[in-house]
């Protein structure tokens, strides 16, 4: 891991002897020395949506990646904790996603995918139903919550792919979209004949996808991911929680394509005013600086959209869905256990701090490193290791031993305040559209918050820098033409 040798600003560990601000990795990143005040085309943002974006355009024209951080990834990110690289925000992939793989393929990083093991048959599952932790069989909890998913998903007669035929075109039938997106997962369970327990089962991995309440997610969402894997349990499994990179993991793809673009770079550089004229864009940065370009492509995350001031201002819609935000406000941990565990999954009922939890590897010592994820409103200091721990030991039935966690906490992170994207009911039929127009004819708007296919994930990001830029060069392509017939 000789590569982590740069601390970001960003992320928190804790050990029983020491809490530590701020990680190492390889993601850190400076300016480009002499910036101008003047390009073809700015790019907000150097997540995966602006990195692809700032590269496939920087091939024509002259482009300025600007981002408020300190590092380039977003919300994807891999630190060096307890000896390990650990991937504080996006971090599984899958050759069925089909931007991302491209990318992976493209630059040879296919060869270091890796499996958590917590996602393979575990061998323990232990599940918390109403405040009782119990270990259960395995292929009880299987067969149980497999059960539940083909009914919840088996609505009006109709099979999911009956309704959402092309999840990668979700708005295909918008009425039928609209008529199921009313619901929340909630709701949609109320309707079912199961036990509490069982209907629990699906509440934790459907409402789990929000980290929320299942009466705050919509019910098209868990469809939606459920569509894109071939509508079973074992499909959600394979493609969100099986394959990560290795070697240097979801920052060496980041670096991969950062080192592909021929631009210049502004780390720490947060913009504040977005204006548009009929001959430019103008950004100001929040230390004063003004950037003029020709166009302009933001990546900026829908629950911080409201925090810039555009000029002319943002659509109502685009405003409307900044204002109510997506749901997912809880935290992804990284526990290290002080031994070995047999490879786990564990679940809780949805009133739990935390949703579910699995293994992820062992150590070369025989720790085993899991990934937790604390659900919205529940955990309320992240810093505070006797509620962190406290909490996450009630997925357990029998007494757990830590001796470290990280995290990244998104949901206080001042650039995304949230996590991965996932709507509330009715949602994504009001904005989703709205959402991805550009804004005026020189302002462009990319995020994995409104993709089409994989929303909401690394796959959807790119799918959205990929297609703004196509817009841009596009655009720019035009210019030259009428510039050249002059
Ligand atoms: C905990 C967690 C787990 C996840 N797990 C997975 C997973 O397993 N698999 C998967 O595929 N996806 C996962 N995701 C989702 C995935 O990481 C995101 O969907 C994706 O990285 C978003 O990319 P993006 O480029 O659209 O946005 P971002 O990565 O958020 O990039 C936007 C950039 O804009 C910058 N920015 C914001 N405001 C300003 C401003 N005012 N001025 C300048 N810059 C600004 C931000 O700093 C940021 O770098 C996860 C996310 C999280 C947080």
């Amino acid at each position: 891991m000789s590569q982590f040798t740069r601390k970001s600003n960003e992320g928190f560990a804790w050990t029983p002897h020491q809490a530590t601000n701020g990680l190492f990795t390889a993601a850190v990143t400076d300016s480009t020395p002499d910036l101008k005040d003047d390009y073809d085309v700015v790019v907000i943002g150097a997540g995966f949506s602006g990195l692809v974006a700032a590269r496939d355009i920087s091939r024509h024209a002259r482009v300025l990646l600007l981002d408020a951080r300190d590092r380039i990834g977003g919300r994807t990110w891999t630190a060096s904790v307890f000896g390990e690289e650990l991937e504080m925000g996006g971090t599984w992939v899958h050759w069925n996603q089909p931007h991302v793989y491209t990318e992976i393929h493209r630059y040879g990083l296919q060869k270091n995918l890796k499996i958590s093991t917590g996602a393979v048959a575990g061998d323990a599952v232990y599940y918390n139903h109403a405040g009782n932790a119990k270990k259960m069989n395995p292929q009880e909890f299987d067969d149980r919550s497999n059960a539940v998913t083909d009914a919840f998903f088996n609505i009006d007669g109709l099979k999911l792919q009956d309704y959402l035929p092309r999840p990668h075109e979700p708005l295909r039938h918008p009425e039928l979209y609209a008529k199921y997106d009313k619901l929340s997962v909630q709701d949609r369970l109320d309707q079912l004949e199961f036990s509490d327990e069982d209907k629990s089962f699906m509440a934790t991995l459907a409402g789990g996808f929000g980290l929320s309440h299942p009466r705050d997610v919509g019910f098209m969402e868990a469809a939606n991911w459920f569509a894109l894997v071939g509508g079973t349990n074992p499909g959600i499994n394979e493609h969100c929680s099986k394959y990560k990179l290795g070697e240097g993991g979801t920052t060496s793809l980041a670096r991969a394509i950062f080192e592909d673009f021929s631009g210049d770079f502004a780390s720490n550089s947060i913009v504040a005013k977005i204006f548009q004229s009929s001959a430019e864009v103008m950004i100001t940065l929040k230390d004063g600086r003004a950037i003029h370009s020709r166009y302009c492509v933001s990546t900026i995350p829908l629950n911080v959209l409201k925090k810039v001031d555009f000029d002319p201002p943002l659509s109502q819609l685009k405003r409307e869905a900044s204002d109510i935000g997506m749901v997912t406000l809880g935290s992804k941990y990284h526990f290290q256990f002080s031994d070995k565990q047999p490879p786990f999954f564990a679940g809780a009922s949805p009133q739990s701090a935390f949703g579910f939890s699995f293994s992820d590897h062992d150590t070369p010592s025989g720790q085993t490193l899991a990934i937790g994820f604390g659900n919205t409103g529940h955990v309320k200091e992240f810093r505070n290791a006797q509620e962190v721990i406290g909490s996450y030991q009630k997925l357990f039935p029998h007494r757990i031993n830590l001796q470290g966690y990280a995290i990244h906490d998104w949901r206080t992170d001042p650039f995304a305040e949230s996590a991965w994207c996932t709507f509330r009911p009715s949602f994504a039929s009001k904005y989703l559209k709205s959402l991805q127009e550009s804004h005026g004819r020189r302002l462009f708007m990319a995020s994995a918050d409104w993709a089409d296919g994989w929303r909401g994930f690394i796959d959807g990001a790119i799918e959205q820098g990929t297609r703004n830029a196509v817009s841009v060069i596009g655009l720019l392509r035009k210019g030259e033409e009428s510039r050249a017939r002059l």
